[in-house]
């Protein structure tokens, strides 16, 4: 009988933990291929100019690209890792390892998976099967209580029907050997300067978390926020903080890479509530992932409304003839509205910012500046670590009331929003130290110091910190 040779396509499932076109290959047949490629079209400009992938996340994924080959070299094999478009890559190791079937996990988003059809295409002149596996969310696809036409666009119906229905599967076992070819020319891992980047991302000390790509690294970061330092138990109560690695779990960069399953984290989850404590954190923490898997399902159902101004509704918000001008300010932190300022100099310099933050530079954007809502969008593609497509544009359209389930309360008051989450003014003072001297009581409006305070402080409004871009006092919002 003849030798099968199964060509593992790595893309955003970079790990080896829970991975089952890794373990299925392994199953069915003599030999793998493991294969990722770095595809320039990742790395190209966007519509909007901005860039497909910013250093950071680009450093991010170079590192997890090198984490998942040493991880394989572990197992006995390796990574071919190519710089090219897989449509033209793939059809070249098939035949040059006389490779029997190409295994891949499907993405949703429409960029992603007309690549995957140009690679079946390609594979198919070749007669060669490409197969679809289902392996980015929490619950599979076929578990749902509903076909994907039929997913409620309303979150809390969807998540009701499925934790009263639906059961989240086992995880898939690692294997402990994965046997290669002889011959495999497993090349090197591209240097950021091949990929386009000029510079080095520079760490910044008040980032959350000092982030590493790689599973190694995210399973390090589940073994530290759920056991070593406890911190799931209080994940409820502290969700929306601002400062610090332990507020919330910051998964996410690892989960949109792939390098950490959504299930392997739900079955840590539950593992902890036997050990520890089942209590309404540990719950909470769930609960978010079920929000990722909503976005994800839909963008399966809705597919490219999500990138429409309108969304799903019937006209797009309301636009400023100055947005432009407001957008430039907004993406530099010059807003003069400290609260939006310290949040977008975070996202800048680290590639994070918290969810609260996020829902309210979003909201101000969209709801205050009235600017398009694709542009945030589109420059948090360019700027998030953890960016993915639908978890992206899903919340942006949500925030600018075109999404699916959205309801008119996405309008935040940043200036209730900044008293509340931040009410002694340190997240604002940890990104914005040229207003630091401003006591907690004003430093969110600095615009109401009297010049004698100013001076006081050693503030020159309008030249150290900005003038306020609006009179927010002026605007309604809750
Ligand atoms: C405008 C906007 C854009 C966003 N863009 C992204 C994005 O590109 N990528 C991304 O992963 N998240 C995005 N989010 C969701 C959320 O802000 C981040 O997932 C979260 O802040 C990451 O921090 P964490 O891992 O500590 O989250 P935790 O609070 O610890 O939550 C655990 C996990 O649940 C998932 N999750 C939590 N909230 C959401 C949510 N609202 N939507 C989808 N998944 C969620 C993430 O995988 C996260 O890691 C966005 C939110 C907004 C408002």
């Amino acid at each position: 009988m003849s030798e099968k040779t199964i060509l593992v396509w790595f893309r955003k499932d970079l790990r080896i933990h829970d991975n089952e076109i890794l373990l299925e290959a392994v199953r069915k047949s003599d030999y793998i291929v493991p294969v990722y490629c770095f595809d320039p079209r990742q790395f190209e400009l966007t519509s909007y100019q901005t860039k497909k992938t910013g250093l950071i996340r680009a450093k991010f994924l170079l590192e997890s690209v090198s984490d998942l080959k040493q991880s394989l070299q572990q197992l006995g094999a390796d990574l071919i890792i190519k710089v090219g478009k897989p449509e033209d890559i793939l059809p070249e190791l098939v035949q040059q390892y006389q490779v029997t079937e190409v295994y891949h996990h499907r993405e949703v988003a429409s960029e992603e998976t007309r690549i995957s059809a140009d690679v079946e295409t390609a594979l198919w002149r070749l007669k060669i099967n490409l197969r679809h596996f289902i392996g980015h969310t929490l619950y599979h696809k076929e578990d749902l209580p509903f076909p994907i036409k039929d997913i409620p666009d309303v979150f809390t119906s969807f998540r009701k029907k499925i934790e009263r229905d639906s059961t989240v599967r086992p995880c898939f076992e690692t294997p402990s050997f994965i046997k290669i070819p002889e011959n495999l020319e497993s090349g090197n891992l591209p240097e950021l300067s091949e990929l386009g980047y000029q510079e080095e991302p520079q760490f910044d000390e008040r980032s959350v978390l000092s982030y590493k790509g790689g599973e190694t690294e995210g399973l390090k970061r589940m073994n530290n926020y759920f056991w070593e330092t406890d911190s799931l138990k209080n994940y409820k109560q502290t969700r929306n903080g601002l400062i610090g690695a332990n507020y919330s779990s910051k998964f996410s960069a690892w989960i949109s890479m792939g390098c950490l399953s959504p299930r392997e984290v739900y079955w840590e989850i539950k593992k902890y509530e036997k050990e520890r404590v089942a209590n309404d954190s540990t719950y909470g923490l769930s609960f978010e992932l079920l929000w990722r898997d909503y976005f994800r399902f839909m963008f399966k159902k809705h597919g490219n409304k999500f990138f429409q101004k309108s969304g799903f509704k019937g006209s797009a918000p309301e636009e400023a003839s100055n947005q432009q001008e407001f957008f430039e300010l907004w993406k530099n932190a010059k807003t003069g509205i400290p609260f939006i300022d310290a949040n977008m100099r975070e996202l800048n310099a680290t590639g994070f910012m918290s969810n609260r933050g996020r829902q309210n530079v979003a909201s101000f954007l969209v709801k205050d500046l009235k600017v398009n809502w694709l542009w945030g969008a589109a420059y948090f593609e360019e700027k998030l670590i953890d960016y993915c497509p639908a978890s992206d544009w899903g919340n942006w359209a949500y925030v600018a009331g075109v999404g699916n389930d959205s309801k008119e309360y996405s309008h935040f008051n940043v200036l209730k929003q900044a008293q509340d989450y931040d009410p002694q003014g340190e997240y604002v003072r940890l990104w914005l130290p040229e207003i630091a001297n401003i006591p907690a009581g004003l430093i969110h409006q600095p615009w109401l110091l009297t010049e004698l305070d100013l001076s006081a402080y050693n503030i020159k409004l309008g030249k150290i910190y900005p003038l306020p871009i609006l009179d927010l006092l002026q605007v309604k919002s809750r």
